[in-house]
């Protein structure tokens, strides 16, 4: 008996696709990439067609029938499809948790959703503007977006993310007839867009190279120091693409950068952009999926997920601050979203950009071996010299929370001088560590083989790694001592020193735990940019792409830390942070000034760094990854395992080597524990595979995995495949 089958990828932890009986279900329904109910289990899912319906036998197998067909048209596009696709098989990943990931999550659930509803931007009118100097103080909410529409036009939907909470403002600038809703259409005549700077000499030169580039795929690294303006060139190449009728694709490491990089888009092309990022509520999302890939949109601008993204029209593809680490997702699926954007240019044909000042070492291995063109931006555009770079050797000095004398009387001179300063600690709570004075017993937690951290506020020792959270104990659990102390700095402490020592200048701290509340980072940049804030205090949420005009100073308090991290980046990622640390300061005008603290003032990594700066540092890195043979001169797949029992993670691994195909060119290192043995309560270890080969590396993970899956001993434990991964722990 013949009956027709359709494969369908189910949302389940499994690397395999589905069969159903396509039962009467006429074939011109069942079409690649519409979305099907299907019973699995004991309970029904929605999944993706991906292979038209096929003749087959039965074979005495009882295939069970579609349930529903929810789509009339394909949802995902056959590039899209394609895409899936080739993410399952290069991340060994189950193909229906990928498609999962790649659809907004009303659209993942089976819902319908309608593209429509046209935005409309907002704008100035007469009366507005005549208003506006003489609104009286207690308007300031009205004041701060009048100003900011100024007079170009915004939607309501950037606006809420630039300004959170300005929406009771735009409803009373809307009845007051301040504000006017204007349509913003290609060739509307009632939106005007903002008028273009004129280019630098380098940017020019930069974007008369990328516009002579061939038609079709071509993979350009544009390497500009901060200011450069290498947002502009983004701009500029998206013109372009908009007079084609063509699509842009822009992504942005964090969903903190993404509102002003949709501001400045939007400012410029009108309402055919949107943002694409997890702040967004799911209904949001899945609208701006819908109208992208309906073509209502011209300019995506999106973080990770954005990827996924389908494009009725696509022309250019753009990767913002492409060496960033949070482009890897680092759980479920492990994809990288910069790699995934390459990928699908290329399919796309179309080009793709990548920018950053401090380019990932792989993107400049691929541009030294002709992968990418390199093209540079040497200069600010205000033409402000780099920072003076200093080293404070904190051997000879005496410390006060972690503050040297130099730093402090340096940010004292920049603040008299009207200036801002930036603290810049990659450390959360208020002390890493609580200890006996009278046994050394240090807090550890239960879970994690780590120290619990001290944090203030609501007084608590807190788990950076498990969430595990305990009052702070008032004396000694072993000696019962009541002298317990916090021990090193994290940014709660400096920010509480630097208000001791600072008093009547506003320091404000930027970390996970103070900018927990959506739209607050928004606020607090709004107060950084207005000179409100005088002292910025934080974590990485600082070295990255925010602008700050006043900013005329940083301190980077703990170099070491970074000096000797445990993973193979670290080392690169310490001078990706300083230097954009330091391409913060000094960006209106005047050169500016950084003082980094360290033990080590003779490293010759950091020497390399300050005297020569970043290109020079990348390349003595890449000569030492070449020496020791890892990426981007091996490709890495990494065997992660975990389980409560301590010893079966490795006995895992250990079998799982055995099964290790033979296969030539491919090495297999381990297993051995992971940096942090135990997390969260359980015991964890990895196996790495090494090859010079791509297509080796995947040709044993292939059959490799198929052989883990039937071994009994990973049944009983977790683990999981990452192929290219971001960090070794
Ligand atoms: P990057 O992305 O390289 O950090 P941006 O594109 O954000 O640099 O440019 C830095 C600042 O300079 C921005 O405020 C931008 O508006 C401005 N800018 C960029 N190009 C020009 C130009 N050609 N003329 C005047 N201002 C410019
Ligand atoms: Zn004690
Ligand atoms: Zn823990």
């Amino acid at each position: 008996m013949g009956v027709r089958l359709v494969s369908v990828a189910v949302p389940a932890p499994l690397r395999r696709l589905f069969d159903y009986d396509a039962g009467d279900l006429d074939s011109a329904r069942l079409r690649p990439g519409v979305r099907v109910r299907v019973p699995f289990g004991r309970r029904e899912q929605v999944g993706v067609v991906v292979e038209a319906p096929r003749e087959a036998e039965a074979g005495g197998f009882d295939y069970r029938p579609v349930t529903a067909v929810l789509d009339d048209e394909p949802l995902l596009d056959a590039e899209l499809l394609a895409l899936c696709r080739w993410v399952a098989d290069y991340y060994h990943h189950p193909p229906g948790e990928v498609f999962a990931a790649a659809l907004p999550a009303p659209l993942r659930k089976g819902g319908a959703v309608q593209a429509g509803a046209k935005q409309n931007l907002l704008r100035l009118t007469a009366e507005g503007t005549a208003a506006l100097p003489n609104l009286p103080a207690r308007s300031a909410a009205l004041r701060a977006l009048l100003e900011k529409v100024g007079d170009g036009a915004l939607s309501r939907s950037t606006l809420l993310e630039v300004m959170p909470k300005s929406g009771a403002a735009i409803r009373r600038a809307l009845e007051r007839g301040w504000l006017e809703h204007v349509a913003a259409e290609p060739g509307a005549a009632s939106f005007t867009a903002e008028t273009p700077p004129p280019l630098s000499a380098e940017q020019a030169a930069v974007l008369h190279e990328l516009q002579s580039l061939p038609e079709g795929y071509t993979a350009t690294l544009l390497e500009g120091v901060t200011g450069s303006g290498k947002t502009e060139i983004y701009l500029r190449l998206t013109a372009q693409a908009l007079e084609r009728g063509r699509q842009v694709l822009v992504l942005a490491p964090e969903i903190g950068l993404t509102p002003q990089l949709a501001e400045r888009f939007e400012r410029r092309f009108g309402a055919r952009v949107a943002s694409y990022h997890s702040g967004l509520s799911d209904a949001e999302r899945a609208r701006t999926w819908m109208r992208a890939r309906a073509g209502e949109l011209d300019v995506v601008v999106g973080t990770r997920s954005a990827v996924f993204v389908p494009l009725a029209r696509p022309g250019l593809i753009v990767v913002d601050e492409e060496h960033d680490g949070s482009y890897k997702q680092q759980e479920g699926l492990r994809y990288s979203a910069r790699d995934l954007a390459l990928i699908r240019a290329q399919r796309l044909k179309v080009p793709a950009l990548l920018g950053s000042a401090t380019p990932a070492l792989e993107s400049l291995h691929n541009a030294a071996t002709g992968r990418y063109r390199h093209l540079r931006l040497r200069q600010r555009v205000f033409a402000a010299a780099g920072p003076r770079i200093g080293v404070v050797d904190m051997r000879a000095q005496p410390l006060q929370h972690g503050l040297s004398r130099p730093l402090l009387e340096a940010v004292e001179r920049h603040l008299a001088a009207g200036g801002q300063a930036l603290l810049f600690l990659n450390r959360r709570g208020y002390a890493p560590a609580l200890l006996c004075h009278d046994c050394g017993w240090v807090a550890p937690c239960p879970h994690c083989d780590a120290r619990m951290v001290l944090h203030r506020g609501r007084p608590r020792l807190l788990c950076h790694h498990c969430g595990h959270v305990t009052p702070v104990p008032l004396t000694c659990p072993d000696c019962d001592g009541s002298e317990l102390v916090p021990v090193g700095q994290g940014t709660e402490r400096i920010e509480d020193a630097l208000r001791l020592r600072f008093p009547g200048q506003r320091v404000e701290r930027f970390d996970s735990d103070r900018l927990g509340r959506a739209g607050e980072l928004q606020r607090l940049l709004d107060d950084v940019r207005s000179g409100a804030i005088r002292i910025l205090v934080g974590t990485q949420v600082l070295a990255k792409g925010h602008d700050f005009a006043g900013l005329s100073f940083a301190g980077v308090l703990d170099v070491d830390q970074a000096l000797y991290g445990s993973d193979f980046r670290a080392m690169e990622r310490m001078g990706q942070q300083l230097t954009q640390v330091a391409g913060r300061v000094g960006r209106a005008g005047q050169p500016g000034e950084v003082l980094l603290q360290t033990h080590q003032p003779q490293h010759p990594m950091l020497r390399v760094l300050i005297e020569r700066g970043y290109p020079a540092f990348a390349e003595a890195l890449l000569r030492e990854r070449r020496d020791f043979g890892l990426p981007p001169f091996a490709h890495l797949a990494l065997l992660r395992a975990e389980a409560p029992q301590e010893g079966e993670a490795m006995h895992f691994l250990q079998e799982a080597r055995q099964a290790l195909p033979e296969a030539t060119g491919v090495e297999a290192l381990g297993p051995a524990p992971a940096g942090m043995q135990r997390r969260a309560g359980h015991f964890r270890a990895q196996l790495m595979l090494r090859s010079t080969s791509r297509a080796a590396l995947h040709r044993a993970l292939d059959s490799w995995i198929t052989r883990l899956e039937a071994l009994p001993a990973g049944r009983r434990l977790r683990w999981s495949i990452d192929v290219d991964p971001g960090d070794l722990f």
